[in-house]
């Protein structure tokens, strides 16, 4: 396909704010990419759409540069972003073939690290990475960087890494680089992150990267259609079995809970990315402000969690579940029964009661 290169001017001038590395990384990316011959792009594990849209976005542009670039990701990302451009081509999965991968991380000269800013988020390739003695460069809009990073664009009031992919690419002046295909992967990211720009998505600047990208003529519709219009009938009917029988609403907390458990999983087939979004839905309810999702592996209880308005999940989760993440989408995972996990949780509550009540009341306000 042809691609149109337009004169983009709007997101240009809008500087980053609460920059932590900012436009100032930028002229050292170009300089340690120029200068190099084999990189390495890793992303944090079950990669969502904004792992997979930047962590290929870049991997396309680095290629476009004469570089020798994989994506390596530390398990499988769903089906519905296997289409993404060079996913197919660029991109190898950990789990399924460590020797390529750790071949791949030997040969590198440098690292970029995207949507990810501590390492327990890549599993077990943590150890890989943390012998390298090659720079690690950090694109991510996630809040407390760890500090192992030589380059950093990093800004937690971004709506996504692919909106800071975007602005990296534009401060590096790589920007003539951009084809429909790259702006179809930033885009991807950007509707993921922002549940279709219903949060983390009230800076203009989001606005500006976004009308730059339909600039490229990347097809819109198709893209919502590939992306939420993609259930099996077994993942319809593991929501409804889930919403059913395994959701528990406690009032008193303005707070939910639901759980997927292994034999929900083989019963029906689950597949990875199989529960994305399902931990949003209780959000709908008027009096919920925050909410659990926990899903039983072997020996290991993975938990989502999502609040409204101020209430920090990831402080819970930090102080909980060893996790992290955004104000109001956070996760965490505990080597324990799903009983405990949720026990760990429901045990939790009381200490913020008074938070949460406090965020009921803001509800109560609107
Ligand atoms: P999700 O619920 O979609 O898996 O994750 C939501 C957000 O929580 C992610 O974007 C990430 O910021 C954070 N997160 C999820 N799992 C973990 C985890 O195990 N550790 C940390 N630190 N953050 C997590
Ligand atoms: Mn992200």
């Amino acid at each position: 396909m042809e691609t149109k290169h337009y004169n983009l001017t709007t997101s240009q001038k809008v500087p980053l704010e609460g920059d932590l590395g900012g436009w100032g990384s930028f002229p050292k990316i170009t300089a340690q990419v120029a200068d190099c011959n084999t990189i390495c792009i890793l992303t944090h594990s079950n990669p969502d759409g904004d792992a997979m849209g930047s962590s290929l976005a870049w991997c396309n542009i680095l290629l476009q540069l004469g570089k020798n670039v994989r994506v390596i990701i530390p398990n499988n990302c769903p089906d519905y972003l296997q289409w993404l451009l060079g996913y197919k081509t660029h991109t190898l999965i950990f789990d399924k073939n460590k020797a390529e991968a750790t071949e791949f991380i030997g040969q590198s000269d440098l690292f970029f690290c995207l949507d990810f800013n501590t390492f327990s988020r890549i599993e077990e390739l943590e150890t890989l990475v943390k012998q390298t003695e090659k720079p690690l460069l950090l694109i991510d809009h996630h809040p407390n960087p760890a500090e192992c990073f030589s380059v950093m664009v990093t800004n937690e009031k971004s709506s996504s890494t692919c909106e800071l992919v975007y602005r990296t690419i534009q401060g590096c002046g790589y920007e003539k680089y951009i084809t429909t295909e790259i702006a179809e992967a930033l885009y991807v990211g950007i509707i993921t992150d922002t549940g279709n720009f219903a949060h983390s998505s009230s800076r203009p600047e989001v606005y500006h990267v976004v009308a730059d990208l339909l600039a490229y003529n990347i097809h819109k519709n198709d893209i919502h259609d590939q992306l939420f219009n993609v259930f099996s009938f077994n993942r319809m009917k593991l929501l409804g079995t889930m919403l059913k029988d395994q959701f528990v609403y406690l009032p008193e907390y303005h707070t939910t809970y639901m759980y997927i458990t292994k034999e929900n999983q083989k019963r029906f087939n689950f597949q990875v990315g199989d529960s994305e979004g399902f931990v949003n839905m209780p959000l709908a309810i008027k009096d919920v402000v925050f909410c659990a999702l926990f899903t039983e592996y072997d020996n290991l209880v993975k938990v989502s969690f999502r609040s409204k308005f101020d209430f920090p999940a990831n402080e819970f989760s930090q102080e909980f579940f060893k996790g992290g993440g955004h104000l109001n989408a956070a996760g965490g995972k505990m080597y324990c029964s799903l009983k405990k996990a949720i026990s760990i949780f429901t045990n939790g509550l009381p200490k913020y009661k008074k938070l949460l009540d406090e965020t009921k009341e803001r509800t109560a306000e609107l």
